[in-house]
This record gives structure tokens, sequence and C-alpha cells, in this order.
């Protein structure tokens, strides 16, 4: 398959800000590419050459990417950095560049879809003393064999800025279209929340249709979407949503881990993001080695630094393990951490998340009590139904360091909902007077210059929820405090300006810089409130009115582990809004 027809659809897809018409988009060339390749060109559609927990990261240096339009155009290296600080973009300066080329050569072949993914396959995965030069060679020979159209689109996928808009959900909504119908797009789901993987799915869906989708089962080494959970805030709603008893878990303030371990030992960690997060662990790693030794199993759980007095401490002492790989070591040896499991999704060949919570407790427990090892520890639970044996549960999460309490259904139908936030699951956290009682994980989209001390650097953030309905993120309030002065200086790094504002943003205000949403904080606040500017869950309380944070503070926590997609959605917001109501009435 041609790669022109792949920049086809990326053309149109950028053409459009509506969903169904991105949908359509890649119905039709979803229904054109041969089943063989469809995983590769989901894939590259989504800016990527494999799902995301097989850690395949492309992306190449602005050495490489110069050196390589140069090798390809016969411009100067000088001209082409000139020109990539003029547009901002690596894509459009090297079509720019290639389009000047006097000559085409006579032997350029037209791209495939293969041969573009193959190539930045290798680019990949090129390491060592001479990856340089590589990455540089297969860059060059691409970009020579490519219209300048198609190097548009090649120099943004390696550049990491491809960014067409697509999200999951759309491509399931296209896979479903093209190969099954709308009704069938549940099962479709289902299988992708199975295996985290759309270009799998897109693959089996082609072929053998949805019998073939039904058949994609757990595998040790494929992560599964996480189940999330719902939230409240009293203890008594608790029980109305539960209906009877339940059962009540600590919880833990620390970070999720979802591990799988093979009979030989192996073990692979994954993030609630399906991040392989295995390197930054070897502690985990070892610990759970030893304790589920000889057996096969997916289990979940929270991973938290606990101090030499055995305390659990804050989450914040771990976090700074990503990306700091030379100081792992002191890291483990300062601050220890266990692992409290509170689920099991398969063990030894059977699948067991279909099966209702109390069964999947009891072969957590026993797996867990088997091992013994002081690194890895059962959640502590309670079955209760009783709301005073609740409070003193509560009461006691609190006293140990934890942020509150889980709730888990205990009934037949309590199997694990991967990718779901459903009843089943209730989180109830302490409550922080005079605030909002939860916190909120909100997506920058926008910045406003600062002033006086903050001149030259952003003064604050024009943040947003997710909208999944329209795949759109809705903003909620402007946040300028919590900021300590390094986080301030040092903020306009983090985030990837957008020249125009981001089409998947729906926002009144003007900022003074649009961003790409990507970055997600987590946020305190004093209430929420009813507000005319911001866009979020607009019309749904008071036509006209759309909900607002007042006081919105940085809680100092980057949320790394969520995607934006994952976000707190406006529907939560508006749930939010109306339990405050509840509340002070
Ligand atoms: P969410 O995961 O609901 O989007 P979040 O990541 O902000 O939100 P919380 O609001 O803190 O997390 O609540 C859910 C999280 O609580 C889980 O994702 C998990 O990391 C953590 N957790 C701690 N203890 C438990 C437990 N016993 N059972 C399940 N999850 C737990």
């Amino acid at each position: 398959m041609r790669y022109a027809r792949l920049v086809d659809t990326y053309e149109s897809l950028e053409a459009t800000t509506k969903r169904l018409e991105m949908t359509d988009h890649l119905v039709d060339l979803f229904k054109e590419t041969p089943p063989d390749i469809l995983d590769k060109v989901v894939y590259l559609t989504q800016g990527k050459l494999y799902p995301d927990f097989m850690g395949v990261e492309l992306g190449v240096g602005e050495k490489v990417a110069v050196r390589a339009i140069a090798n390809a155009s016969g411009h100067p290296e000088s001209e082409i950095v000139r020109l990539w600080k003029e547009t901002g973009d690596l894509g459009t300066t090297g079509e720019r560049v290639l389009e000047r080329k006097r000559q085409q050569s006579l032997f350029t072949q037209p791209l495939t879809v293969e041969a573009v993914h193959s190539g930045l396959d290798t680019l990949a995965r090129a390491s060592g003393r001479d990856s340089l030069d590589a990455k540089i060679k297969i860059l060059s020979r691409l970009l020579h064999d490519a219209t300048p159209r198609e190097a548009r689109y090649i120099l943004r996928t390696v550049d990491g800025k491809l960014r067409l808009g697509i999200a999951d959900m759309t491509i399931l909504d296209a896979l479903s279209l093209a190969f099954a119908s709308k009704e069938d797009r549940p099962t479709i789901e289902a299988a992708y929340n199975r295996c985290s993987d759309l270009g799998m799915v897109a693959v089996y869906l082609a072929h053998g249709g949805l019998e073939a989708v039904r058949d994609i089962h757990l595998k040790l080494g494929v992560p599964l979407r996480a189940m999330l959970a719902e939230r409240v805030q009293s203890m008594e709603e608790i029980f109305e949503k539960m209906g009877g008893p339940c059962l009540l878990e600590y919880k833990y303030d620390g970070l999720r881990l979802q591990a799988h371990v093979f009979g030989d030992g192996r073990v692979r960690l994954y993030s609630r993001h399906l991040e392989d997060l295995t390197d930054q662990f070897p502690d985990v790693v070892k610990s759970l080695r030893r304790s589920i030794k000889g057996h096969e199993a997916i289990v979940e759980g929270e991973c938290v630094p606990v101090g030499p007095d055995g305390e659990m401490r804050p989450f914040q002492e771990i976090s700074h393990r990503r990306g700091r790989k030379y100081n792992l070591q002191k890291a483990m040896e300062e601050v220890p951490v266990v692992f409290f499991a509170f689920d099991i999704l398969y063990l030894d060949g059977e699948e067991l998340m279909d099966r209702p919570l109390p069964v999947r407790r009891k072969r957590l427990e026993s797996l867990i009590r088997e091992g013994g090892g002081e690194g890895v520890r059962l959640s502590t639970a309670l079955e209760t139904g009783d709301i005073k044996k609740a409070e003193e549960f509560f009461q006691e999460s609190i006293a140990a360091g934890c942020e509150g309490i889980m709730a888990k259904s205990i009934g037949e139908d309590s199997v694990y909902r991967a990718g779901a936030r459903g009843w089943q699951w209730i989180k109830y956290k302490r409550d922080y007077k005079a605030e909002m009682s939860d916190t909120v994980d909100l997506v920058a989209v926008g910045a406003f210059a600062g002033r006086g001390r903050r001149g030259g650097a952003y003064g604050a953030l024009l943040m947003a929820a997710y909208n999944p309905e329209e795949d759109v993120f809705e903003t909620v309030c402007k946040l300028g405090t919590g900021f300590d002065d390094e986080t301030l200086f040092s903020l306009r790094e983090r985030f990837t300006e957008h020249p125009t504002i981001h089409p998947r943003v729906k926002s009144e205000m003007e900022a003074d810089y649009w961003l790409v949403p990507e970055v997600v904080m987590e946020v305190a606040g004093a209430e929420i409130t009813l507000s005319p500017i911001h866009t979020c869950a607009r019309d749904v309380i008071r036509k006209g009115s759309g909900l607002a944070i007042r006081f919105p503070r940085f809680t100092g926590r980057w949320r790394d582990d969520k995607s934006p997609e994952e976000a707190t959605t406006t529907k939560e917001l508006v749930e939010m809004y109306r339990q405050q109501l509840k509340k002070v009435g």
C-alpha cells in the first residue's frame, strides 16, 4: 500500500475538527488497507510504531533530522535550521526544502506503508556507538524516496508531533463501522480493553470478524486496561450505591502497577497508563519474583514508599524515580517500597477477570500468603455492610497513612471491568475542610504570559476537563497558584505550544499561548461553581453556564501516568457539583 494513501487521510483529518467526519475518513482508509498491514496503518495514524506498552520509542534529535534533510535535498544545514526556527514545525521545514530540490532523482521508488514502518522501526531500535550515523542514513533514505508532502508527515512522526487529534475511541468507532456494525462496538472495545492493542484488534477483526475478536484473551506481557472507580462524598452513599455489604480496602497513596509474572521468573510492570515501568522498580520485580515463585500471574497493586519504621510515606518520595536511572540504586536504598496487591486477573493459565471479586480475592490471598516475603503484601480489606464498622475502618486507613478507602462490589457481576469506570468500585477520600472533597486531574490547554516577577515565563495555565462524548477538552479554571519558583520558571519547557487553539480544545477565554492538550496535572480547589466563561459542561446545569473551579491550586503532582483522555471528565465534574449541592442542602 502506498504511503501516499495514508497521507491523503492525514490531510483530510487535519482539515476537520468534526469527530464524525474524522471517523468517516478512517473508515474509508481501513477498508482500503490490506488486512495484513492494518496494524501498521493504525499505529502510524496514532504517530507510533507499536502499542505503547512495547516501549519502542520513536524520536530523533535535531542533528539527525537536519542532517537527513540536508542529505536528501542537497541544501545547507544552516538554512534548514533557520527555516525550522521560522516555521516551528520540522515537517513543514522538510517539505519546503524538498520542494526546492532542483532535480527529482530518477531512481526514487514510490514509498509504501511497509517501507516507512520498517524504516522507522530500524531507526527506533538503532542503539550503541554508531547509532547516530545509522539513524541519519535511514532517515535520509526515506526522505530521498518521499515526495515533499510525504516527507512532511514522516518528519512529524519522527519528531513525535504527528498529532492528528485521533483518540483511541474514534479508531474503535471506525473499526466497528468498517468491519462490523455500530452495535458491535462494545464487543470490539472489550477486546481492546483486554489487550490494549488497537492494531491487533484491527487485524483480528479484518481477518476473522467478531468471532476472532471475541477470542482475544489475556496474555502475559500484554497489559490490560485498568478498571476505574467512581467517587462519593459520604459513607452512606457507598452503601446506597452498593445496595448491601461490600469489600472495603485501604486506598493506598502510591503508584498503581500491573505486574505480569512469568513462570520462568521474569516480571514486567506496567503503569496505569500501560507504560512499561519495569526498569524503574527492580526492587518490586525482585520481591514479586520471590513471592510469586513458580506461578504465572497478572496481579494489580499499589506501590507505596515505606519508611524504616514501617510507616507509609508520601507518594512524592518515589515519583522522582521516573527518568532518573542513574540514581536508582540510591533511591531504592533510601526509600524502599512495598507492593500492596489488591487484584488478580490471571493465574496459571486461568483467566480470572470474568470471575466475581470474592473468587479473585481468595485466589490472591492464597497466592500472596503462600509466597510470604517482605516487599509484597495484601491490601488490608474488610467485608462489611455495617456503616459503623466502615467508619472505623476508614479512620484506621487514614491513621495508617492512606488516602481513604475503596469500596468494591462483591455481587455476582463484580467482574473486573477493564478500561471502564463504574460503580463496582467506589473511592471515598478524606474530606479536606473547605476544599473540594477530591482533587481533579486537569489538562493544560493554554497559558497566560506572566507579569512582574513572572515576566517571560507563564504566569498561569488554562486548565480543562475531558469530554469523551465529543472527544474535546473543555476549560474549567485558570491555574496560577501552587507552583514553586523553580517549577514556574521551567514551566514553559514542559508544554508544546500550538500556533492556534488546538482543534480538540473548546474555550471562550483567549489564552496568550495555546498548548497541545497532553499534560495532566492534579488540582485542588475550594468549590465548583457555575461560570459564564468556562466551557466545561456548558448548558448542562444551567443554560449559558459552564462549570468552574474556584481557587484552584496545583498540588505539585504531575500526572504523567495519565493520558489526557484519562483526565477528570466533564461528567465527573457535573456529578461533583451535584454532590456539593446535596451536602450544602
Ligand atoms: P482514577 O484512577 O479513578 O482515574 P486517580 O488515578 O486520580 O483516579 P484515585 O482517584 O486516587 O486515582 O483513585 C483510584 C486509584 O486508587 C487507583 O487507580 C489506584 O491507583 C489507587 N488505589 C489505591 N488503593 C487501591 C485499592 N485497594 N484498590 C484499587 N485501587 C487502589
